[in-house]
């Protein structure tokens, strides 16, 4: 998952994909596997994802924050408190807000709302917030707003009853990690983010946006 986050940066998910592939293929899909191997050959195999050389340095930085700081351990790391880790990778070269919260919440089931470009895009489009506003604002808003639904318990994801209406009908059982024990806000955070991302993906588009089919246009005030 840490290593998706890095791939993911500035490129389509398909490309990570590709990348991804490369890397399980070689048998370095492990944090492990990114601590042993030579740089240039981490490099060729994260291609895919473009910015490969500075993917592949910002990872290797990662893993040592890693080893100098939590003794290797990603359970000790994500045992952090949560604005104390995200410092932490913040005070990293090439880890912005986006890649921190992506580590925080689907890595640490930390209780923290990742802002994509998606979500930034339908807040501005609904004249919710600005168009620059900043991620810590756009961040607060979602986070505000689902606290209340979200609560603070610890439940299984999967006995999760979601206030949101599924988007998609699943083609595949949950997986470990969508079944894990996780606090109730994260999973509600969770959700809410790949509810974003479908909407972006399929509606919410760059140019033309769909909003006669969009699930959200019933919120727009004007027709873009
Ligand atoms: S209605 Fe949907 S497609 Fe249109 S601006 Fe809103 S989120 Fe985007």
């Amino acid at each position: 998952m840490i290593v998706g986050a890095f791939l993911t940066q500035n490129t389509a998910w398909t490309n990570v994909e590709k990348a991804l592939h490369n890397l399980r293929t070689a048998d370095a899909l492990s944090l492990n596997a990114i601590r042993m191997i030579a740089l240039r050959d981490l490099e060729q195999l994260i291609r895919p994802a473009g910015y490969f050389r500075q993917k592949s340095e910002r990872l290797k930085l990662f893993v040592q924050f890693l080893d100098e700081r939590y003794g290797s351990s990603l359970e000790r790391m994500y045992a952090e408190p949560g604005e104390t880790l995200r410092a932490g990778l913040l005070g990293l070269k090439g880890i912005g807000p986006e890649t921190a919260d992506s580590i925080l919440l689907y890595g640490g089931n930390h209780s923290v709302f990742v802002v994509d470009a998606y979500a930034r895009r339908i807040v501005e489009r609904h004249s919710i917030l600005a168009a620059d506003a900043h991620y810590e604002e756009i961040r607060w808003l979602f986070e505000q707003a689902l606290t209340p639904i979200a609560g603070t318990d610890a439940i299984p994801a999967s006995m999760h009853a979601s206030p949101l209406e599924p988007l998609w009908t699943p083609t595949h059982p949950p997986s470990a990690l969508s079944s894990a024990l996780r606090p109730r806000a994260a999973q509600t955070f969770n959700e809410m983010h790949a509810l974003i991302v479908e909407v972006g993906k399929n509606y919410c588009r760059k140019s033309k946006p769909l909003c006669d089919q969009c699930p959200l246009g019933q919120f727009l005030e004007s027709q873009l």
